[in-house]
Parts: structure tokens; C-alpha cells; sequence
């Protein structure tokens, strides 16, 4: 905890100071022009990844990238979904999952998970994710993992139309959905083409 007190002290003194001017425009301003929602875990950093500055992306992390179905009801994914479509109106919406996922690996090796009762039940929202890969015949292993991180993807964006916020963006063609994989190891990007079911290496 030292290490991260110790980190916003130099936020203080040497960060803040220098992009003062920023700052200064942020705080009564708040224009983000995409929603990226990616995975909680904590080597894949969605404004390290694409160099956005703060106030460029509106982020949702969850577990899995994981974005559950519109349903009615508290839910603090979705209200931040319409929150960004609806009021902020990003232009482009990112769902992002990652190689070595601890979320889909859990899901592609159906290891009980009885002392996570609250994982388990949340990556029942992967159900149709692994339901895809295994149609798919993806073996076992990493292989397996890698397409179910894919899969997943492509699931999620298909969640992500359930919710009215996102139907009226795309009805207006105000926004466009984007399906990313991550990885860790390389710093390289796939993104998915829906016009050949494919991810296709984002250029360098
Ligand atoms: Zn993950």
C-alpha cells in the first residue's frame, strides 16, 4: 500500500503539475468519445493499450469482460451502458477480452468452483460463449481458452444489443461496436470482422 501512497504523491507533484491545462479543461468537462469494456484483470489497461489521455474513454472492467443481458432492475453495468450511449453518446463502443483470461479459463476447464459461489454465478453470463466454442470443436487446453476468449467476445457484443441504449445508438448510426483480443505477451491486437466471422490483427 506504501508503494501506491507513494505513487499519488509523484501524481501530485510531477504528473498533475505538467498537464495542469488538461486538468483544468476536465474538471467541468466530460466528453468521452468511446466506451471501452474490458476485463478487470490488471495487465490489460485500457488507456495504456490504446493511449488515451484522462477523459478520452469511459471504461467498464468487469470480471470476463463480461456484459450481462438487458434485463430490468439495479444493475450497474447496464446503467453505465446507457449512461455513455444515451448522454455521453460515444461514437464507437470496444469490447475487449485477452489472452491468459483467469475468467474463460476457468469457464473452458469446468473446474468446480464451489468456494466462489459469486464467481460461479456470474460467469454463468459466458454460458453461450462456451456453448459456442465447444460447437466450434476446440480442443482442450490453451487452444480451447484462446477461442473461448474470442467466442466470448463476439458473445458479449451480442449482449451489448439487448440493451435499448445501444438498439437506438445503432438505429441513429451513432455508434459502432467493436470486438478486440488482447495479448498480453506480444502487445498485439486482433479485432473482430463481422463480414468474415474473423479477428484480424490490428496493424502496428
Ligand atoms: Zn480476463
Amino acid at each position: 500500500m506504501n508503494d501506491i501512497a507513494d505513487g499519488f504523491r509523484r501524481f501530485r507533484q510531477e504528473v498533475f503539475p505538467a498537464q495542469a491545462e488538461l486538468f483544468q479543461h476536465l474538471a467541468t468537462t466530460h466528453q468521452p468519445t468511446a466506451l471501452f469494456i474490458g476485463c478487470s484483470d490488471s495487465r490489460v489497461v485500457p488507456e495504456l493499450i490504446t493511449q488515451r489521455k484522462p477523459g478520452e474513454l469511459f471504461v467498464i472492467r468487469t470480471a470476463g469482460n463480461l456484459v450481462p443481458p438487458y434485463a430490468p432492475g439495479a444493475d450497474g453495468i447496464a446503467a453505465s451502458i446507457e449512461y455513455a450511449l444515451s448522454v455521453l453518446e460515444v461514437s464507437d463502443v470496444i469490447v475487449c477480452g485477452h489472452s491468459d483470461c483467469g475468467a474463460m479459463t476457468a469457464m473452458a476447464s469446468d473446474r468446480p468452483l464451489d468456494q466462489l459461489p459469486a464467481v460461479a454465478g456470474w460467469l454463468r453470463h459466458a454460458e453461450a460463449s462456451k456453448a459456442r466454442t465447444e460447437a466450434g470443436n476446440h480442443a482442450s487446453g490453451p487452444l480451447k481458452v484462446a477461442a473461448l476468449v474470442r467466442d466470448n467476445v463476439r458473445s458479449q457484443l451480442i449482449n451489448l444489443t439487448t440493451h435499448p441504449s445501444v438498439v437506438r445508438a445503432m438505429a441513429q448510426r451513432s455508434v459502432r461496436l467493436h470486438g478486440w483480443c488482447y495479448d498480453i505477451a506480444s502487445g498485439t491486437a486482433e479485432e473482430f470482422d463481422s463480414a468474415t466471422g474473423q479477428f484480424v490483427g490490428i496493424a502496428a
